[in-house]
């Protein structure tokens, strides 16, 4: 019997109403000769609550930073309220179903309270359950460390426990039923045009969720990479869709360039002028940095006439104090003329497959934003993909000259071979 993993997101099961509408598609999933493993996240904010409620009770806005275990035990709650209450609405469907805790199905993690990572997915419970006929649903978000304390994966976790399982439970696929029709090209309330992507790789859909993509947790997506999980991203209410598959490898057509574009707010830039030219100077300011915990985007060192280099580092506009302490601290130390900080900057991320090794694509993209009068700012790629900064201001029309020159909103050949379910194979 094939195992079908069904995770449904807060919005999903934010109602009584939305709740029965969930517990009838998991027993029709059942009943077409399925076993289900079901993953829940808390409903609608609950869990935004909860860290309202203990922000009140403690008069601090961080108070998972003083109080790590006292907190997971508290954002645990959120799914256990919702496990249990689709547990009996799926009984009131007539099928059977238990419920688990993260910790009952056996969800090993490390001790990192409010971050913690997946060690092992033992679920022995979860195995038993399932061979007895029973549809099993296990909160999301959370496990249990070797110490026995509760912990949380992290905002938006509960994606990762359900790749999690799926990986661990040998699962034909894993279905993320969420709020959005899939995952889109661009984020559609900036870019009008925007469509569902049908299939996508592992790799982009990674690049797409690390650089701001809210549609996925992006550890889901790695833990799909490393085991070969099929992720089937679909709509949980309204209209039925095709939604997105993101598989190990696509049929990318040849002529696909782009598969999306997204983008991240709040990021700032700090420019260490006159600095020595060389791999020790990288090293001193990224090591400062790290010293202090701050994490860095990009880093670019360009080497002026006169023998001194630039460097530029991004980070998060937060961190952009902090940092700018730790550069001057190396400016001082190495003999350099200054620290200039920017903020209020976006990072637009181009991603595709399709890019890797193809001459064009950078012109094609900065020549768009030369036409829009939109200044880049710095520029980073990996083999996926290419991200350039540019001020927040031009984010917006930055996405939507991008996607247009990209043709994106064009229905591209590779949605025509999904549409046909024999060339799927
Ligand atoms: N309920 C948790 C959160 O709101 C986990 C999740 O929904 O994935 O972050
Ligand atoms: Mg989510």
């Amino acid at each position: 019997v094939p195992l079908i993993v069904q995770k449904f997101g807060g919005t999903s099961v934010g109602t009584p109403e939305r709740l029965r509408a969930v517990a009838q598609r998991v027993v029709r999933t059942r009943r077409a000769g399925n076993d289900v493993v079901v993953v829940v996240s808390a409903m609608g904010h609950a869990t935004d609550e909860l860290v309202e409620l203990a922000r009140t009770v403690t008069g601090r806005a961080n108070p998972g930073r003083r109080h790590p275990r006292e907190m997971d035990m508290l954002l645990s709650t959120g799914e256990r309220t919702s496990m249990a209450l689709l547990s009996m609405a799926i009984a009131e469907e007539g099928a059977e179903a238990i419920s688990f805790t993260g910790s009952q199905a056996a969800i090993v993690t490390d001790g990192r309270h409010g971050a913690a990572r997946i060690l092992e997915v033992r679920g022995d419970r979860v195995r038993e359950e399932l061979a007895r006929g029973c549809i099993v649903i296990v909160a999301g978000f959370q496990g249990v460390s070797r110490k026995r304390e509760i912990t949380t994966l992290g905002r938006g976790g509960s994606d990762t426990t359900a790749v999690a399982l799926a990986a661990a439970l040998g699962a034909a696929r894993c279905e993320i039923f969420t709020d959005v029709a899939g995952v889109f090209t661009a984020d559609p309330r900036r870019v009008p045009d925007a469509r569902v992507i049908p299939e996508i790789d592992h790799a982009e859909m990674l690049e797409l969720a690390a650089a701001g993509a809210q549609v996925m947790h992006a550890r889901a997506v790695e833990i799909g990479a490393r085991f070969g999980v099929d992720i089937h991203v679909l709509p949980a209410h309204g209209p039925e869709g095709p939604g997105t598959i993101i598989t190990r490898t696509t049929k990318t057509m040849e002529d696909l360039v782009l598969t999306g574009i997204t983008s991240t707010g709040g990021q700032a830039r700090l420019a260490l002028r006159g600095m020595p030219a060389g791999i020790t100077c990288t090293a001193e300011v990224t090591g400062e940095l790290a010293r202090r915990a701050i994490s860095v985007d990009m880093v670019s060192e360009t080497v002026d006439s006169d023998g001194r280099a630039h460097l530029l580092v991004t980070v998060e506009e937060e961190d952009v104090e902090e940092a700018r302490l730790a550069c001057e601290e190396v400016v001082g130390r190495l003999g350099g003329e200054g620290v200039e900080t920017t903020t209020a900057l976006s990072s637009i991320t181009l991603v595709g497959s399709g890019m890797h090794g193809r001459p064009g694509v950078f012109a094609e993209a900065f020549g768009a934003l030369a036409a829009a009068d939109i200044e880049t700012l710095g520029v980073s790629t990996s083999a996926v993909s290419i991200t350039v900064l540019v001020s927040s201001e031009d984010e917006a029309a930055a996405l939507r000259m991008l996607h247009a020159a990209f043709q994106l909103h064009a229905v591209s050949a590779r949605e025509a071979v999904s549409e046909t379910p024999a060339a799927r194979g």
